[in-house]
Order: C-alpha cells, then structure tokens, then sequence
C-alpha cells in the first residue's frame, strides 16, 4: 500500500492510505472539518503557522477533543516559519502548546519548517516524549538531511526534493507525500526510486514499516 503522509487533497485512488491534512483555522473551522471528514480513517490537524494570529492562546487547549480523535493520527502541520510575516514570537507559543498537546496524547507531530531548523531543535529537546517529528515538503540538502537524521527526525519528501538529501536519508527515516498537489502519490515514488536505485516495490514496503514504527501498529 502507499502510504501519503501529507495531503491537502483527496485523490481517490485505490490502494492508497492517504492522510489527509486539515488546518484549523478557528476551533468552529476544526469543528467543521472534523464532520466533513466524518468517514475519513486517516487525518492529520493542527494549527499552520501562517494562521497562528488567527488564535487566541486560550482557546488552543480546546483542540485537544479533536487531537485526541482516534481518525488523527497525526497532529500538523504545525510549526514555525520566519519568513511569514506572522509574528514569529507567536507562531512559537502556538507551536509550542501544540507540542505539549501531541507529547500528552502521544501522537506524532507533522512539521512546516522554514528557516527555524535551530529553533525547532531546542523545542523538540524539550519535549521528548512526542512520539516522532516529521518534517515535511523536506528539500533539504545533505548537510541539513544529516543535522535532522542526527537529531531523530523523520523526512517526508514530496514532488520537489534535493536528490543529494534524499540520498543522505536513511531509508528507515523517509515518507513520501503529495502536499498541495493533486498528482497521484505513486509518481513521487518512482522519482525517488529512480535516485535511490530501487523498486518502487521496495520503497513502498520500507515506508509501510516505517509507518507502523511510527504509529505502533
Ligand atoms: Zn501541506
């Protein structure tokens, strides 16, 4: 099966196991997706850090009812972005007690990171207990593959990558998503496997395991 870790679209393919993302933009919006979505096995939700202003800190704990939802499997995207123009000061509180939500209800966190790789470092040393990071649309080079892979983070690659990143990823660390795109999940495979010299077979069945690794399954 293939597995799309990030999706913002529905690409009704069979043999897929696609998770589709959705943004919170308020807790009605959340609301709202969560029955849209009502027959949906596999979701991920969280607050982008694009729409952190949209937010009052207080009301954040309220997601916990959704984050807690057998259906989200994944808490994301989330994260930290310096070139939005939203204050980064408040991206980093809206990140934060995301994070604490994920580490009490133990479930995976799913990463937007742009020029806060540091940054996200010192959060994740601080709450060990999330069960994995990923970061996702990964473009990375080799250097920065290696500084993520060393410090335990997982690498979701999508339609664009650094062929020298995907190369320095150790296989057990990678998923593969569409993202934004409504392309099928099968050809960001094959332009990985074509770089990694395997099968699309391989890949497939190495991201399965790394899948019920990560979600204990
Ligand atoms: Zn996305």
């Amino acid at each position: 099966m293939l597995i799309d870790i990030h999706s913002h679209h529905f690409h009704i393919q069979p043999c897929r196991k696609e998770l589709l993302n959705l943004q919170a933009a308020s807790l009605a919006d959340a609301r709202a997706s969560m029955l849209t979505y009502e027959n949906n096995r596999f979701l991920s939700l969280g607050i982008h850090p694009w729409d952190a202003s949209l937010w009052c800190l207080d009301d954040i704990p309220a997601l916990n009812s959704f984050f807690s939802d057998h259906r989200v499997l994944l808490i994301g995207e989330i994260g930290l972005d310096k070139a939005s123009s939203v204050s980064f000061d408040l991206q980093k509180n809206v990140f934060e007690a995301q994070v604490r939500m994920a580490e009490q209800i133990r479930k995976p966190v799913l990463l937007h990171v742009v020029r806060a790789m540091s940054e996200i470092f010192e959060i994740k040393k601080v709450h060990q207990s999330v069960p994995a990071w990923i970061i996702h649309g990964f473009r990375g080079k080799k250097q920065t593959t290696e500084q993520y892979i060393t410090k335990g983070f997982y690498l979701s690659f999508g339609a664009i990558f650094n062929e020298g990143g995907l190369l320095a990823c150790p296989i057990d660390r990678m998923f593969f998503e569409t993202d934004i795109n409504t392309e099928d999940i099968e050809l960001v495979y094959e332009r990985a496997a074509k770089v990694l010299d395997c099968s699309v077979f391989e890949l497939e069945s190495q991201v399965e395991k790394n899948f019920n690794s990560v979600f204990n399954k």
